[in-house]
């Protein structure tokens, strides 16, 4: 992208890549290295229906610049890397990778999220089996790289309510694991979170967080329901509050935090261009903002990028990302004593990024 080059581009990008970083949003199945698709499209090319080279498969994952933003072809590419779901070792693989590129990209905590029913589908995997896996492939990374993880469990809007209930029971049975929350995700535009609530509501008495996408491409109305109808703790995206004073003053009052992903937002058709992306505003609103990447892999992006676009492309300043990322923490799902532990962390990396910045000769 056009903001990510330039020599200046190029320094703030330098040091917005040391920045130690918080990631809350972010999807196992939009995190795949395409080198890796491409292998298990190798192994398994009948299993999988598709006989391609590895320049043919990048334009069925990736987004490209070139291609007209829109929010039911984003969520086209989640339905064929189903296909790739092929085995034990296979997503086991994937969910040690994700972790291992955020941890590179220096994301000090993530909350990684995914839908056991879409790994587990293609191959008819048990929903237990794919959450042991996923969560082994996880812990593999973390003892290897210095990055702290949590779990979200995803249910498609949509989704038949039986399956939603296991999800909901196992999120809850692997708490001890590390699975903190549960998220709704899917098709806001055509398919009501109505069959779901009971789900939801039930999940957060038994302690478990939430977190709804809502107000993406949808009315804010959408962010309301999750709020006040499911009990969301964060909301995924929730750009479109921008549009009504009524649900900005809910989102302030309860002082619930926005998971913005503006690459993502993007390629949804969300908002026509960083300048037109609302995030200066929400956070000028004093509302408890983030910025994540959503979907690494299909928006060819990393948690830099977004953090390099909000300032490039929406004219925050280092001290307002800085501030972005304490809402991060503060936002996280982890206990007081976690999140005091992760702020006073970051604190004193950042302030060493910041000492050895200026003696550089950066303003
Ligand atoms: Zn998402």
């Amino acid at each position: 992208m056009r903001l990510r080059r330039g020599p200046v581009a190029q320094a703030w990008r330098s040091l917005l890549h040391r920045l130690p970083k918080v990631d809350l949003h972010r999807h196992l199945e939009g995190s795949l290295r395409l080198s890796t698709l491409m292998e298990i499209a190798r192994r398994h090319p009948i299993r999988l229906g598709l006989d391609l080279e590895a320049a043919e498969l990048e334009p069925l994952i990736r987004f490209t610049v070139s291609e007209p933003a829109d929010f039911h072809r984003f969520l086209s590419r989640f339905q064929l890397l189903r296909r790739f779901y092929t085995s034990e070792e296979a997503i086991r693989r994937m969910a040690y990778e994700a972790v291992v590129d955020a941890a590179l990209d220096h994301v000090r905590y993530l909350e990684l999220r995914f839908n056991p029913a879409a790994l587990a589908q293609a191959q008819g995997f048990h929903l237990e089996e794919v959450v042991e896996w996923v969560l082994e492939g996880v812990e593999l990374a973390r003892q290897e790289f210095d990055i702290q993880v949590r779990m979200i469990l995803t249910i498609l809007r949509g989704e038949d309510p039986e399956i939603a209930w296991r999800i909901a029971r196992l999120a809850v049975a692997y708490r001890s694991r590390g699975v903190v929350a549960l998220d709704l995700a899917g098709d806001e535009l055509h398919k009501s979170a109505g069959d779901l609530v009971p789900v939801f509501r039930w999940a957060r008495e038994q302690g478990l967080c939430l977190t709804v996408h809502a107000g993406e491409v949808g009315p804010p109305a959408n962010i309301r329901h999750a709020i006040l109808v499911m009990g969301a703790h964060r909301i995924g995206h929730g750009i479109q509050a921008i549009h009504d004073v009524e649900v900005l003053r809910l989102l302030h009052e309860r002082n619930i935090p926005l998971e913005i992903c503006p690459t993502s937002n993007l390629q949804t058709g969300a908002v026509a261009g960083f300048h037109h992306h609302p995030l200066p505003d929400l956070y000028r609103l004093g509302l408890k903002v983030t910025l994540n990447t959503d979907d690494p892999s299909i928006s060819d992006t990393t948690l830099t990028d977004e953090y390099l676009f909000a300032m490039a492309g929406m004219g925050l300043q280092w001290k307002d990302l800085l501030r972005i990322l304490e809402n991060a923490v503060e936002a996280a799902f982890l206990s007081l004593e976690e999140r005091q532990a992760l702020a006073q962390r970051l604190r004193r990396e950042i302030q060493s990024i910041e000492r050895s910045w200026r003696l550089e000769g950066g303003t």
